[in-house]
């Protein structure tokens, strides 16, 4: 092995690539000669190693692990790290940075439990879909005082922490992936090791009892997943100058997205709520309620409904909301249900109708405390204004479901919303706040399906930013941070975003401004939309309109292609000017909170094209554009920190233990660009101090004293005494640069004599 079996950190034994092929594997003849082994594609698309045996002209004889031998073109075969490298924990020690390696490597480890993997400066998560004995306070013991250096989110938490305080800036730690990749856990990991080291005061488990509550109202059952998160979440942990929690505060990002079955604490109401509370809610087992019934799914493996109910209410009292708060919320989940079943009667020839007159209509009037007339008429008509008149609209049958949902879904989607204010209320940091904190975002990944609606052009749109964010820190910043500094370093390409954001955001000719604009249009349909956006945005490079009512955006992470088929439809608030009338007439205060958070939201300086709901003076904004706002407030608290990320990875579709599937993981990798991070990571300088820095922190250590006792000279003297390899760091005009894992020994032998 030899020569090949460097694993020193950065330094690449293999000179990289020069192309800029996103899947690049270096498989030039060089580096093809001195190989032994060698990863060879099957038709099924998975990698195997084999053995050259013979090569002639421009094939090679291959003998696989089971004694069958293949011929192949001797250009495909990937060169294959030798075995000393199996497993290593941080992908940046491959000699050879190549997909089947970085496949088998994280393999090789997930078959042994080792989930977590370091590609430079990025964490790699498998999810091991079972219970690993990685965790607990005995772990956080071991991450805190350092005697377990290998990969972990406790590792990363604890960088974060330790980095907020010495360099006194705030920290972000950005978990990413797709649905069941295991963002969520991964994220209450983190926060159970931030609650360990900074608990105290007793607010840490106020924050950790945030998790089940926020999963119980946001979570549902997918096929995908069965907790999955509907929302996106960034959950900012406040700390004091003592290094303490004293606070949080969380935002949430809407999706669009529904689930196969509803919300868990739909189930958990039914299946717990004692026999006083079914009573005054008039309270019916699931199977009774038509939007619980859609999905035929009443309970989860594993899963105990009625004792879950019990444990968010315990949550609810940690996190402050008095009982009769709970009762309210309570009411509001029973209306939503009951409004779900409300029926229509058909009373003339043009189909128009008016709501059955029974039991589910008079519970929902008493839940929400408004007169059961009014709640009839705001679900059988509708206010217009034409010019300066009002003329009332009788509704057909469909459109009084739709009024129905739209009123149950805004009930309950402003319930989340207050939910969450008044854990932030509860959470919320003094007046002694020092400014330093932790913020945690677990936000659903990039999706790319056969078919691709609303909900996945919105998703895809966050994630365009979230990863120029990832972008800008990694690579654009590194260089020019590099370059300012007058650094030695030869640029390496990276891929910018710009263009695709771009094609999404630009006014008034970009993706959302035309949505928006088809969407006010009473005649707009899907199929003008699409023309519309073909007619338009033609001309960016990063669209391509498609035939029919599909159009196609190459996202960072590959093409994505949308059918606008009930695009204008979701985009629309549906919700009634009159729905909202109802809600604020009702004597019970959370619709009357309700009604005036809507309210307030519309008179707000409007900021994006508007749509006006229902015809009447209510204009409200868009559902794209409401995403938009939200996503550019989590980006601005995310813009100041610095971000660690964790990549979480699904290694099948099934939920289950065990079972690892290349291609579904190497499709993973790919979308966030994993081999990309390692290769420029590799060839760079990671860490970084000031020279003042450097010398003050470290400069008590020299053993004999210097003439100069500038910075620069005090820092060069540490060096020299610590023998750092020249090749290991760069002398930059204000700061020093290290390859990574150079610091360790300095902040070791700090730790030791302090
Ligand atoms: P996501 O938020 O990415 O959609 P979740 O965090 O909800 O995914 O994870 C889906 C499921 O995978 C969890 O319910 C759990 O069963 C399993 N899982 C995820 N991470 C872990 C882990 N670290 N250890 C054990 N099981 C896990
Ligand atoms: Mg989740």
């Amino acid at each position: 092995i030899g020569e090949r079996s460097s694993i020193d950190d950065g330094d690449p034994v293999v000179p990289l690539p020069q192309s800029n092929d996103r899947r690049w594997s270096d498989t030039s003849a060089y580096a093809r000669k001195k190989v032994l082994q060698f990863w060879v594609q099957l038709p099924n698309g998975n990698w195997e190693l084999g053995k050259v045996l013979s090569t002639s002209g421009e094939e090679s004889v291959i003998k696989l692990p089971e004694g069958k031998v293949l011929k192949v073109i001797s250009e495909t075969l990937v060169p294959a790290n030798p075995d000393i490298l199996d497993g290593v924990d941080d992908l940046m020690q491959l000699s050879y940075l190549n997909e089947p390696a970085v496949l088998y490597n994280l393999e090789y480890r997930y078959n042994q439990d080792m989930i977590y993997t370091k590609a430079g400066p990025v964490l790699v998560a498998v999810n091991p879909f079972k219970e690993v004995p990685l965790y607990g306070s005995r772990n956080i013991e071991a991450y805190k005082n350092r005697s377990n250096g290998s990969p972990h989110v406790y590792a990363i938490a604890d960088t974060a922490i330790r980095e907020m305080i010495r360099d006194e800036v705030n920290q972000s730690i950005i978990i990413s992936g797709e649905s069941g990749a295991g963002k969520t856990e991964t994220a209450k990991i983190a926060m159970q090791y931030l609650a360990a080291l900074g608990g105290g005061s007793g607010i840490e488990y106020e924050i950790l009892k945030t998790n089940p509550i926020l999963e119980a109202f946001g979570n549902a059952k997918t096929l995908r997943n069965d907790n999955s998160s509907r929302f996106g979440k960034l959950i900012e942990i406040h700390f004091s100058e003592t290094g303490k929690i004293s606070g949080a505060k969380i935002q949430t990002l809407v999706q669009c997205a529904e689930g196969e079955r509803s919300y868990h604490i739909f189930y958990q109401l039914c299946a717990g709520a004692s026999p006083t509370l079914r009573e005054k809610l008039n309270l019916r087992s699931a199977k009774e309620y038509k939007y619980l019934i859609q999905s035929n799914c009443y309970s989860i493996n594993g899963v105990d409904d009625a004792e879950l109910f019990n444990a968010v209410k315990e949550a609810l009292d940690i996190v402050h909301v008095s009982k009769e708060d709970q009762e309210s919320v309570f009411a509001m989940l029973a209306a939503v249900l009951w409004l779900g079943n409300v029926s229509f009667n058909i009373i003339d020839n043009e189909n128009h109708v008016e709501p059955e007159p029974d039991e589910s209509l008079s519970t929902v009037a008493k839940l929400m405390g408004c007169n059961i007339n009014e709640l009839k008429l705001a679900l059988s008509k509708r206010n217009m204004r034409v010019g300066n008149d009002t003329i009332v609209q009788k509704l057909t049958l469909s459109q009084a479901i739709d009024a129905r949902d739209a009123l149950a879904k805004s009930i309950y989607a402003c319930l989340f919303d207050w939910l969450v204010k008044q854990i932030n209320k509860s959470l919320a940091v003094g007046k002694r706040r020092t400014g330093r904190s932790i913020s945690i975002l677990d936000i659903y990944g990039f999706e790319s399906f056969n078919k691709n609606s609303f909900e996945q052009f919105c998703i895809n749109y966050a994630n365009e930013r979230l990863q120029q964010h990832f972008n800008r820190h990694l690579f654009k910043l590194e260089q020019e941070e590099y370059i300012q500094d007058g650094i030695d370093w030869t640029r390496v390409d990276f891929e910018d975003n710009q263009n695709c954001l771009g094609l999404f955001e630009k006014k008034p000719l970009g993706l959302l401004s035309l949505l928006d604009e088809e969407s006010t249009f009473p005649n707009g349909t899907d199929l003008t939309l699409a023309n519309k956006l073909k007619q338009h945005l033609n001309a960016n490079s990063c669209f391509r309109g498609d035939r029919g009512k599909a159009f196609t955006v190459a996202h960072y992470a590959g093409e994505v292609t949308y059918e606008t088929t009930g695009f204008l439809e979701k985009n629309r608030d549906l919700l009634h000017s009159d729905s909202i009338q109802l809600l604020s007439s009702c004597s019970s205060h959370l619709p009357q909170a309700f009604a005036s958070s809507m309210l307030i939201h519309s008179e707000k300086p409007i900021v994006g094209p508007l749509y006006k709901a229902g015809g009447a003076d209510s204009q409200r904004l868009s559902v794209a554009t409401k995403f938009k706002g939200q996503l550019f407030q989590l980006m601005q608290r995310l813009g100041n920190t610095t971000p660690h990320f964790i990549r979480c990875i699904k290694p099948n579709n099934v939920q289950s233990p065990g079972l690892y599937e290349q291609g579904l993981v190497l499709q993973q990798l790919r979308c966030c660009g994993v081999l990309e991070v390692v290769r420029i990571s590799r060839s760079g300088f990671p860490t970084r101090m000031s020279h003042q820095k450097f010398a003050q922190r470290y400069g008590f250590l020299l053993l004999e004293s210097i003439a100069a006792k500038d910075p620069l000279s005090v820092s060069v003297a540490i060096l020299h005494q610590f023998n750092i390899l020249p090749e290991m760091y760069q002398v930059g005009y204000t700061k020093l640069f290290f390859r990574t894992g150079q610091i360790g020994v300095l902040e070791d032998t700090r730790n030791r004599t302090l």
